[in-house]
C-alpha cells in the first residue's frame, strides 16, 4: 500500500522538518558531540629538574650548536646536542612516520629517536631517557610541513616506544622574546642575549670558514684553526661575566635602587645589555679569534667558480647526509661555497612581519571608516600603525646592525646580510611576496640577486623531497631562468637516497661554472696587464697578501675571488711602479744641497 502524502502547510514547517531530520542524521553520524582535537598537553619542564634533565637540540651547523650549547651550560642547564642526521636516522624517521612527509621531517625526527635508542643500547632505561632527556625545537603554525614537526615527533617517539618523552617548542612566530611557558627553562636577559650573539657568531664563523679553507696553503689548517677558535668562544659565552646591579652600582646609588624597583629593573637590564655588546671581555674574545683566523696562510690566485646555496632552511644548512655532504663535495670538486646565514632567515621574519602589518591594516585599524572630520580616530588610525611599524624597523635595524658590528670584529670577511627590500622587489614579479611558507619568495630572490650582481657563477638550490614550498618555487624558477639568460642555475632535491645522481648533475652544471670562472679570471688578468709570474712575485714580497683578512676591495661585475684578487694586486703593483718613478724624479730633479 502506498504511503499517504503528507500534506506540508507552509515554509515554517518545511523548516522544521528540515533541522529535525539534520539532527537525526548527525547523531547518526555522531557530529552532535564533536571530538575536537586537542593538543596533548606537555608534562612540564620544572625548575626543579634543571640539575638532572638534559636538553637536547640540533638541526644547525657544528658552529651553531657548540656555541648554543655554551649558552645553555652558562645559564646553568644540561645541555647536549644531537649527532648531524645520517641516512640511518632518516631511514627510522621513516619507519616511525607518518607517510608522505617533507626530506628535514624524516632526518631530524628520526635523528631524536635514534638518539634515545642509542641511549638505550648503552644501558639507559626507557625510564630514565624519560625523566632525565627534553627536546628543544622549533615549532611554526605552518603552513607547509613546518606546522607539523611537533605533532611529527610525538608520533614517532610514541611508535619507537618513547611514548611521553618531552618535546619543547620555540614558536618561530614568537622571535627571540619566546617564554617556552615551562618555569624549568627561563629566557633571562642574559640568556637571551648571549643566544643571540651565538647565533650570529655561528653564522659569520660558517661564512668565513668557506670562504678561507677553498685558498688554505696548508691542508686542514682551516678545520683545526677554527676548531680550536670556537671552542674558546665557547669558553667565554660560557663564563662570560654576568652584570647585576645590585653588585655593580656605586655604593651611593645602591639605596635608590632598592628603594625603586622599577629603576632598578631598568638600569640592570642597560647594564647587561651595555655588557653583553660592548663589555671589554666580548671585545678581547672576538679580538682574540680574529688573530687566530688571520694565522691561516691563504693563496688567492687559486681560480674556483663560485657557487651560491639556496634552498629550503635546513638543507641549505645541514653538513651531513640530509643534503648529501654538498659542501664538502662541491669544495673536493675545486668550487667555493656561499653559504646562507640563518640571519637572513630572521631578518625575513622582520621584514615579512612588517609588509604584513602594512597589507592588514585597513582590516586591523581600530576604527574602519571614520568621517573625514573625526580626526582623533584617523590619528589614532595612523598613529597605532607607525607605531608598530617603527618599533619593527628599530628591530631590524639594531639586528642588523649587531650582525655588521660582530662580522668588522671579525675580520671584516664575512658577507653582509642583504637587503630584504631588494630580495622582496626582485623575486615579486615571480613569486607573490605573501606566499607564505619555507622560504617563501627568497630562493627566486637570491637566484636573481645572485646573479644580477654577479656575485657567484652558479646558484644551487637544495631542496628537500616532498617540500612543498621548494615545489612552488622549481615551478617559478623556470620562468626566472628563461628570463636571465646567463644564469647558471641547477635545482636539487634531497633525499635519504641517490647521492651519486645528485653529485653527478652538480658536476655537470659545475663544469660550466668553472668555464666561467675561468674566462672571468683571464679577463681580469689581461687588463692587469702583468703576468702571472709577476703577481706571484709580487705577492711572495708582501707576506700581507697571504693573510685571509687582508682586505681586497669589490669591484663591481667581477665574482670569482681570484680575479677580484689578482685585479686588486695588479692595481698595487701599478701604484708601487708609479710612486716610485715618482720619487725617482723627484730625487733626480731635487736640487742640490749646499755643500754637494
Ligand atoms: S619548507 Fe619544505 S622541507 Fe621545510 S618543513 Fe616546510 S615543507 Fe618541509
Amino acid at each position: 500500500m502506498a504511503t499517504p502524502l503528507v500534506q506540508i502547510e507552509n515554509d515554517q514547517e518545511i523548516k522544521q522538518r528540515l533541522e529535525a531530520e539534520r539532527n537525526r542524521l548527525r547523531k547518526i553520524a555522531g557530529l552532535d558531540r564533536p571530538n575536537h582535537f586537542q593538543r596533548p598537553s606537555e608534562r612540564p619542564f620544572i625548575a626543579a629538574e634543571r640539575d638532572h634533565v638534559t636538553i637536547l637540540f640540533g638541526g644547525f651547523t657544528w658552529k651553531h650548536e657548540d656555541l648554543i650549547r655554551a649558552v645553555f651550560h652558562g645559564a646553568g642547564y644540561r645541555c647536549e646536542k644531537l649527532p648531524v642526521p645520517d641516512v640511518p636516522a632518516f631511514q627510522i624517521g621513516k619507519e616511525y612516520g607518518n607517510n608522505g612527509q617533507c626530506n628535514p621531517t624524516y632526518f631530524t625526527v628520526g635523528n631524536l629517536v635514534q638518539y634515545l635508542q642509542f641511549l638505550e643500547k648503552e644501558g639507559m632505561s626507557r625510564r630514565d631517557i624519560l625523566e632525565n632527556y627534553i627536546f628543544f625545537t622549533a615549532g611554526s603554525c605552518g603552513p607547509c610541513r613546518f606546522g607539523m614537526y611537533e605533532a611529527e615527533y610525538r608520533y614517532a617517539l610514541k611508535n619507537a616506544g618513547f611514548d611521553g618523552f618531552r618535546v619543547l617548542l620555540f614558536k618561530d612566530s614568537d622571535g627571540i622574546t619566546a617564554a617556552s611557558g615551562q618555569p624549568g627553562l627561563v629566557f633571562s636577559t642574559d640568556f637571551r642575549l648571549n643566544a643571540l650573539n651565538a647565533l650570529q657568531l655561528g653564522d659569520i664563523i660558517n661564512d668565513l670558514i668557506y670562504q678561507i679553507r677553498p685558498y688554505e696553503v696548508n691542508k686542514g689548517e682551516t678545520d683545526r684553526v677554527f676548531r680550536e677558535m670556537v671552542d674558546a668562544l665557547c669558553d667565554d659565552l660560557k663564563h662570560r661575566h654576568s652584570f647585576e646591579l645590585d653588585k655593580e652600582a656605586p655604593n651611593w646609588a645602591k639605596p635608590v635602587f632598592s628603594r625603586n624597583k622599577r629603576l632598578q629593573g631598568t638600569f640592570n637590564l642597560l647594564g647587561k645589555v651595555r655588557e653583553h655588546l660592548w663589555g671589554k671581555d666580548y671585545f678581547n674574545a672576538l679580538g682574540a679569534a680574529r688573530e687566530r683566523m688571520d694565522s691561516i696562510e691563504v693563496d688567492r690566485t687559486r681560480v674556483k667558480p663560485l657557487v651560491k646555496i639556496t634552498g629550503e632552511f635546513w638543507a641549505q644548512l645541514t653538513e651531513g647526509d640530509g643534503n648529501y655532504h654538498m659542501f664538502e663535495f662541491l669544495e673536493r670538486e675545486g668550487a667555493q661555497v656561499i653559504v646562507e646565514p640563518i640571519s637572513t632567515w630572521i631578518a625575513y621574519l622582520i621584514h615579512q612581519a612588517k609588509a604584513n602589518n602594512k597589507t592588514k591594516w585597513p582590516v586591523n585599524r581600530p576604527y574602519r571608516d571614520p568621517k573625514w572630520w573625526e580626526l582623533k580616530k584617523h590619528f589614532a588610525n595612523d598613529f597605532k600603525l607607525r607605531k608598530k611599524l617603527m618599533a619593527i624597523t628599530v628591530g631590524n635595524w639594531v639586528y642588523c646592525s649587531l650582525y655588521r658590528r660582530m662580522a668588522k670584529n671579525l675580520g671584516g670577511l664575512a658577507h653582509a646580510l642583504v637587503s630584504q627590500k631588494e630580495l622582496a622587489e626582485l623575486a615579486h614579479p615571480f613569486y607573490n611576496n605573501f606566499a607564505r611558507g619555507g622560504e617563501g619568495h627568497l630562493e627566486v630572490g637570491k637566484n636573481i640577486y645572485y646573479t644580477v650582481h654577479k656575485l657567484c657563477h652558479m646558484v644551487l638550490a637544495l631542496k628537500p623531497f616532498g617540500c612543498m614550498p621548494s615545489s612552488q618555487s622549481d615551478g617559478v624558477q623556470s620562468a626566472v631562468v628563461n628570463k636571465f639568460k646567463d644564469m647558471i642555475f641547477l635545482p636539487v632535491e634531497t633525499s635519504g637516497e641517490g647521492e651519486i645522481n645528485a653529485h653527478s648533475r652538480v658536476q655537470m652544471a659545475l663544469g660550466e661554472a668553472k668555464m666561467k670562472a675561468k674566462a672571468e679570471f683571464e679577463e681580469c688578468l689581461k687588463t692587469t696587464g702583468k703576468s702571472m709570474d709577476e703577481i706571484r712575485e709580487y705577492i711572495a714580497e708582501h707576506p700581507e697578501l697571504k693573510r685571509p683578512f687582508y682586505h681586497v676591495p669589490h669591484k663591481a661585475g667581477v665574482a670569482g675571488t681570484a680575479a677580484q684578487f689578482i685585479l686588486h694586486v695588479g692595481d698595487r703593483i701599478n701604484k708601487d711602479t708609479r710612486g716610485w718613478k715618482r720619487s725617482r724624479v723627484r730625487v733626480e730633479t731635487a736640487p742640490a744641497m749646499s755643500g754637494d
